[in-house]
């Protein structure tokens, strides 16, 4: 592939591109794709994972923000005329429009300035979505595979684990990249659960419980749902109200979603 394009990384659009070979087989050998599979990939950048999933699928759809960047990925993937581009924000993106033939597989090394609010996008679309690879700042990947009583459990923890079954692959360290980031990387592979574990009746109202209920980490839950449960709720649920949140996992938020929901 060709490196000789001029293009300077930009940071306001979250650019590391990855050059080192060895971790780019590795996160292609992790998602391991087939021919004729429908992946799109969040942010292609120049193509560094692009070219290992297409020259096996043959085809393949990509959203990238900066248009700058998609006249050097043209031609670094010029082999493909199967490549869709689309020059559209993942954050704004109708992932659903690309299910229209069956579910998709999503994959990208994401923009870090944004990751967390397009995990929170793509939770959306969990339904259409096989699974979803990325490489993100490994604090998020840790956040998002944290179990109830770690340190980084938490709302993003509940809400991806509420949907996926988050499983954190390996550590990516800053010289892969170019320019290198501050922080190591880490790869993750999220895969919607095809039938929910625990059904929230109310999708609001989880995403509000689960905030409440974070609100104060250092709290316990007595405090933190003051106004919201009083001690016969949670007698109800059987949740000990003097528990900090992070003793809470999935089961218990959607059962006091669902609780307040038959409440109110
Ligand atoms: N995949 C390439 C690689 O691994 O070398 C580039 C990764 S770089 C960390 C993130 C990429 O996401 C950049 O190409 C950037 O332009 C793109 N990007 C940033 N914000 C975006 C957004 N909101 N929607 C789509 N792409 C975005």
């Amino acid at each position: 592939m060709s490196k000789s394009h001029p293009h300077k990384a930009r940071k306001r659009f979250g650019q590391n591109f990855l050059h080192d070979m060895g971790i780019i087989r590795r996160i292609v050998a992790c998602i391991a794709p087939k021919e004729g599979q429908r992946i799109v990939e969040i942010g292609p950048g120049k193509g560094a994972l692009t070219e290992g999933i297409i020259s096996v699928t043959k085809r393949m759809d990509v959203v990238e923000l900066d248009r700058d960047l998609i006249p050097i990925l043209r031609v670094n993937l010029f082999r493909y005329p199967d490549l869709t581009v689309h020059e559209a924000d993942a954050m704004k993106f109708d992932f659903e429009s690309l299910a229209n033939e069956g579910n998709i597989r999503v994959v990208g090394n994401l923009p870090y300035n944004i990751s967390t609010p397009l995990i929170f996008h793509l939770l959306s679309f969990a339904e259409k979505i096989d699974d979803m690879h990325f490489m993100l700042q490994k604090e998020v990947v840790d956040r998002l595979a944290a179990r109830p009583g770690d340190n980084l459990y938490g709302r993003l923890s509940v809400m991806a684990q509420y949907y996926c079954r988050v499983e954190s692959l390996f550590i990516v360290g800053p010289e892969s990249f170019d320019p290198p980031p501050k922080v190591d990387s880490a790869i993750v592979r999220m895969m919607p659960h095809k039938t929910l574990p625990f059904v929230a009746n109310d999708l609001k109202m989880l995403e509000d419980m689960v905030r409440i209920g974070f609100q104060q980490r250092r709290k316990t839950l007595r405090n933190n749902y003051k106004g919201v449960l009083n001690d016969e709720d949670f007698a109800a649920l059987g949740i000990d109200p003097s528990l900090r949140p992070e003793r809470l996992d999935v089961e218990d938020f959607v059962n006091i979603a669902n609780h307040v929901s038959k409440k109110d």
